[in-house]
């Protein structure tokens, strides 16, 4: 949980679900920016970054950011602090017509108007989030989801089906499923997805 191998798919059959995920030829955004000009995907993990910051408070600029190779199948992974953007997909055009298709499975929560990067770095920093909440509060994620039920009179068990399938996979899925659908939904993201994040920045603040 929370380890390297948390790592997000655009769909079933692109989910890397393997319990560690390797990750070589890592790259810091900056560094990356530095030595290969702004690209869209850079801004676009940037912006997300930026507004989740305006929305979790400071505590967001001090993730990690960076660009690695973390496998075949993973778009991005979170372990110790540090989000890994896949180099494999974050520089690829079709990143959000992906995340799109995984919407209409109802794999992922839709993205709204955001991009694939956004919703993949917001996913990332989901996981962020959750570990600074839990390590305050001294709770696990399992946890934290059943404080984030009682707000709004649901099991804990039911949380998850209402954000996404690949929040079911897992307590720190549901966490980070809840983040993405937040960011890229607002007020429209599912009661579940809200009352998540509304327990995390009570957690923070
Ligand atoms: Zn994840």
């Amino acid at each position: 949980m929370g380890g390297r191998g948390s790592s997000s798919g655009t769909s079933k059959g692109m989910l890397g679900r393997s319990s560690s995920i390797s990750v070589k030829n890592e790259q810091t955004i900056v560094d990356a920016i530095a030595k290969s000009g702004a690209g869209l995907y850079a801004n676009q993990i940037m912006k997300a970054r930026d507004n989740m910051e305006k929305e979790y408070g400071n505590i967001i600029s001090s993730a990690n950011l960076s660009v690695a190779d973390v496998g075949s199948s993973a778009l991005g992974a979170y372990g110790q602090g540090t989000v890994y953007m896949s180099n494999k997909y974050v520089k690829n055009p079709n990143m959000t017509q992906a995340m799109k298709q995984a919407e209409k499975d109802g794999f992922h929560p839709a993205i709204g108007d955001k991009s694939g990067v956004e919703a993949v770095t917001s996913h990332e920093l989901g996981h962020f989030l959750a570990d600074k909440a839990c390590t305050k509060a001294k709770i696990s994620e399992r946890e934290l989801v059943s404080r984030a039920s009682k707000r709004i009179g649901v099991k804990p068990n039911n949380m998850a089906a209402t954000i996404s399938e690949y929040a079911r996979y897992n307590y720190a899925e549901t966490i980070a499923e809840a983040s993405a659908d937040v960011y890229c939904n607002g007020s429209k993201a599912s009661r579940a997805s809200i009352a998540i994040m509304s327990e995390i920045k009570s957690i923070l603040k």
